[in-house]
């Protein structure tokens, strides 16, 4: 333990936002990096404290407690309140191979649990991840595996479930190749979560530094039919890590005028643009000048109204059918447990200081959308009240709680149901009653012999926390089957 009584000195600081008026003229990250400074004394104020949920990685009640990934968090600010950056990385490097990504995008499970944060703020963990995260670029060089198995994987989908499977896959000496369909590898890290949370030169770093320690990509390769059977003869086992990018859509009249898009296609859309160089977004598609209205008040709805801004969007709204969760732990939601309450997001506070107001309309849900000359002008809602109906919560429109709102561009944000199924029948590969690859209890095995399957195509939409764990188990079990 660094300091004795840190936590009782020191109050929690962050890094802190670029300014709003600042960043929103282009799609630079938002947060400011961390100095070493702030951090030291963030690692001061961890208490060492016995039982250190921040890193128990275990589900209660379905809900999460501490970081998956089991981070060894309390060592690592003993590291680093010590100046000990590169045992702080080390320490972490071995139970996370992308702190990276997480230390930009993660919403930080373990600062949830923190035992500092039962009575006051916790520790600024994901900050100090963050720093060690870039310090280890510079500090550690690519290091490919002293021998090699002679055994050769498959690895579909180049997300962070993917990638953290190719990578541990590699270190333990298997030959590995990753077939991805999109142009640029990285899954929802690359086309999904905006430049502004991550700079996609990160992702890049980590790819090239995955291909240095011998990991092969294959871009542009859309794995299905003939191919998807070929990997079955190619290779010595096959590990799908495709995502759940199955959207879900509006069951409305209207939802399928111009102007009507899915936010996975919006976002990959701008983030395409800026990576080849500012090209044009089609006008179909870009929010320049046009009322644009949100379908989903979550994390996907925020990366779109800051998406939206940044094009110079001329109002942005937000529809969740959902009531605003509470600005304090409700009595079932404790610590240390995932604190459910209301955060208010990059995206949501560029709107306010732009526009006024918060864009998030809870308890509202769309009725219609509604078009002239065959694209889409407006957006017709409907407050709603939650009743329960033959034991279900069920939504039931308020009388004369119906708005119009104008929108020249609707984004659906509604969740994801599951991965694309075509792969799967090809290959034969069966899912789940919730629509996600169906694997053997307690396993990452599908009913594909040497087949195996990770990530939010295993375990639903998730995060990239788990994505990352997904990959990890999933590769330690594939290399044990095949190397024993
Ligand atoms: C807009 C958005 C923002 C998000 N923001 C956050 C965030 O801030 N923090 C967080 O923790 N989580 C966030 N998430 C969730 C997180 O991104 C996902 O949980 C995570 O990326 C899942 O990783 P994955 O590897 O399982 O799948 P994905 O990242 O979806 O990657 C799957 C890859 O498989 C490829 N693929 C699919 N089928 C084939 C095929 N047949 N052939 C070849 N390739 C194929 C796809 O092209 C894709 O690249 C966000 C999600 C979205 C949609
Ligand atoms: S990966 Fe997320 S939960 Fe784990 S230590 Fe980092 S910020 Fe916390």
């Amino acid at each position: 333990m660094g300091k004795v009584t840190g936590f009782l000195e020191y109050e929690r600081k962050d890094p802190g936002h670029r300014p709003v008026r600042e960043r929103i003229k282009d799609y630079g990250e938002f947060t400011l990096p961390p100095g070493l400074d702030t951090l030291k004394t963030q690692a001061a104020r961890c208490m060492d404290c016995g039982v250190p949920f921040c890193h128990a990685g275990v589900l209660a009640d379905g809900q999460s407690i501490g970081c998956p990934l089991g981070n060894l968090i309390p060592e690592s600010n003993d590291f680093i309140y010590k100046g000990e950056v590169e045992n702080a990385c080390k320490r972490y490097a071995e139970t996370h191979p992308f702190p990276e990504f997480t230390g930009r995008v993660c919403p930080a499970l373990c600062e949830g649990s923190c035992t500092l944060g039962e009575r006051r703020d916790p520790v600024a963990i994901r900050a100090i991840e963050r720093y060690l995260a870039d310090a280890s670029f510079k500090l550690f060089a690519p290091k490919p595996p002293a021998a090699r198995t002679g055994k050769k994987i498959a690895v579909v989908g180049s997300g962070p479930s993917g990638l953290a499977c190719a990578d541990l896959l590699n270190k333990l000496g298997d030959s590995v190749t990753v077939f991805e369909r999109a142009d640029r590898p990285g899954g929802l890290l690359t086309y999904g979560i905006p430049n502004m949370k991550l700079d996609k030169k990160t992702v890049a770093a980590r790819v090239s530094f995955m291909e240095k320690e011998g990991v092969r990509f294959v871009t542009n390769a859309d794995v299905g039919g003939k191919a998807a059977v070929d990997l079955l003869k190619n290779f010595d086992a096959v590990v799908l890590c495709l995502g759940a990018r199955n959207e879900r859509l509006p069951n409305v009249p209207g939802k399928d005028l111009k102007g009507v898009h899915t936010a996975l296609k919006y976002l990959t859309l701008a983030t395409r643009a800026l990576l080849d160089g500012g090209a044009a977004i089609p006008a179909e598609m870009n929010a320049r000048g046009k009322d644009v209205v949100i379908v989903g008040g979550g994390d996907t709805g925020t990366d779109c109204v800051a998406t939206a801004i940044r094009q110079g969007c001329k109002s942005v709204a937000q529809i969740e059918i959902m009531p605003a969760p509470p600005e304090r732990r409700a009595e079932n939601n404790p610590w240390p447990l995932w604190p459910r309450v209301k955060k208010t997001d990059y995206g949501q506070e560029e709107a306010i200081e732009l526009f006024g107001s918060d864009p998030r309309r809870y308890l509202t849900t769309v009725k219609e959308i509604v078009g002239a000359g065959g694209a889409a002008v407006a957006v017709k809602t409907v407050e709603v009240e939650w009743k329960t109906e033959n034991g279900r919560m069920v939504p039931a429109e308020k009388p004369g709680a119906e708005k119009t709102l104008p929108a020249g561009l609707v984004l659906t944000a509604m969740g994801f149901t599951g991965p694309e199924t075509n792969l799967l029948k090809d290959m034969g590969i069966e899912l789940n009653a919730r629509g996600a690859i169906a694997v053997k209890e307690g396993s990452y095995s599908t009913n594909l012999h040497g087949v195996y399957a990770a990530g939010d195509a295993r375990r639903g939409p998730s995060l990239v926390v788990w994505a990352i764990l997904e990959g990890r188990k999933a590769a330690l079990e594939c290399h044990k089957a095949l190397n024993g």
